[in-house]
């Protein structure tokens, strides 16, 4: 399988005024024709550092591709460094500054500035890519067994001089190896109860390749594998994936990157059971991620937003008495809402939440991330206590997912 690295160019690129994108998008298109991108760099306009990060990429990597730097400017120093750092020649092609004479002339501009005269400077041996987009001309050469594109750097020049010039080169030289990805989401496990239960399995294999990222509330296991066509790459993540399904049983609620909530209302949906959700400090969360979900008028009939001690009863029929006696943020009033959201819908389900979601409000027994849930059906009613550390943010939509996950593994 053949390696890239990718080379960003220009100061501009090193703090927060612009940001390398040009990167992104490039490691998606060579995944896509089965190429690995390694690494990337970002280099400002500086000819040393430039120079060691060039030489360095063609000795590693088969594939190097640079975005920047090629424009008229003292500071676009792209082409003469490159060419300094692969040891060539660098001259005047005589065709391709008639080119860009020719283009000034279509704009009315009958003498080219003389500094875009350098834009015209070729590396010995290299191809000159066409930009119909902007003056900079790209360059694609091969050395030493890897294969260097010089490209622009502003998106719409480079986008489609990758497409037109560089793709179809590098699919040459890639032949035939096709990847295929798939995410897998797990909650209600820490990271490292997961690593711990899979890490058995996934270390013995090279090919997928697998990576365990904690994303607010729940875990992604990503796997990437290479084969010689897609099937056969889909099919190697097939073999794994089942793998560690097995392992984690109910806790891996997602096999093809679908949210919480779009599992479980394809469950609402299919067992046709329908939803009613009482909220306090999820503020409607769990309610707005439900309904996000196409077809979910199908299943999810109501949500109730009772934020003070008053609304939960008047709108839910919470009794006065276990609020005075427990406090609004207790296991009983949580059971006591999803009880009364359910009776008020008339739905099979009830789901309920109330916790304290901080900054304030927090106190020795009841601090923040306190959160209850309760999940009530005809027949009975469960609920968990939770204390969930991080910010409002974090607390609220932890609180929406345990809730949601609550639900999941009672429609299992
Ligand atoms: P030009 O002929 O337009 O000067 P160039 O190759 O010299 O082409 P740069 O001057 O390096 O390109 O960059 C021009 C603009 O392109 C930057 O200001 C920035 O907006 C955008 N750009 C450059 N590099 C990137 C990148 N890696 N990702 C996204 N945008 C970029
Ligand atoms: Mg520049």
């Amino acid at each position: 399988m053949l390696t890239a690295e990718i080379i960003a160019i220009g100061s501009e690129l090193l703090g927060s005024s612009r940001t390398d994108t040009n990167s992104l998008w490039l490691t998606d298109q060579l995944n896509r024709i089965g190429i690995d991108v390694k690494l990337k760099t970002i280099v400002g306009d500086d000819d040393a550092r430039l120079e060691e990060v060039v030489k360095d990429a063609v000795k590693r990597s088969r594939v190097v591709m640079t975005t920047g730097g090629l424009g008229p400017t003292e500071d676009d120093i792209t082409r003469k460094v490159v060419a300094r750092a692969l040891g060539k020649r660098l001259s005047l092609d005589e065709k391709v500054l008639e080119e860009i004479r020719e283009r000034f002339r279509s704009f009315g501009i009958a003498n080219m500035p003389e500094r875009n005269s350098r834009q015209a400077m070729v590396i010995a041996g290299a191809e000159v890519l066409s930009n119909p987009n902007g003056s900079a001309p790209g360059l694609y050469l091969e050395h030493e067994g890897c294969a260097v594109a010089l490209m622009p750097g502003p998106p719409r020049e480079m986008k489609p001089m990758f497409e037109n010039h560089v793709r179809a080169r590098l699919e040459k030289l890639a032949g035939d190896t096709r990847f295929a990805t798939r995410v897998l989401r797990v909650s209600g496990l820490g990271e490292s109860a997961v690593d711990e239960k899979i890490a058995p399995i996934y270390t013995k294999y090279e090919n997928p390749q697998t990576t365990i990222l904690f994303n607010s509330s729940e875990i992604e296991i990503h796997l990437k594998a290479h084969g010689r066509t897609e099937a056969d790459a889909e099919a190697l993540i097939d073999d794994l994936s089942l793998k560690i399904e097995k392992e984690l049983g109910n806790s891996a609620f997602s096999f093809r990157g679908e949210t919480m909530e779009e599992v479980v209302g394809r469950r609402l949906a299919m067992t046709e059971f329908t939803l009613a959700v009482a909220e306090s400090c999820t503020g409607g969360l769990i309610a707005q991620r439900l309904t996000s979900v196409p077809g979910s008028s199908k299943y999810f009939i109501e949500g109730v937003v009772t934020y003070s001690n008053e609304s939960k009863t008047r709108l839910l029929g919470v009794d006065k008495k276990l609020i005075k006696e427990f406090g609004a943020v207790s296991q009983q009033v949580a059971r006591d809402m999803a009880r009364g959201v359910r009776h008020r819908a008339k739905t099979d389900f009830g789901l309920a939440v109330t916790g304290v979601a901080g900054p304030g409000g927090g106190t020795e027994d009841k601090p923040v991330g306190l959160v209850y849930i309760a999940l009530a059906d005809s027949a009975h009613t469960e609920h968990k206590k939770l204390t969930i550390p991080g910010d409002r943010e974090l607390v609220r939509w932890r609180a929406s997912q345990a809730a949601l996950d609550m639900l999941r593994r009672r429609l299992i």
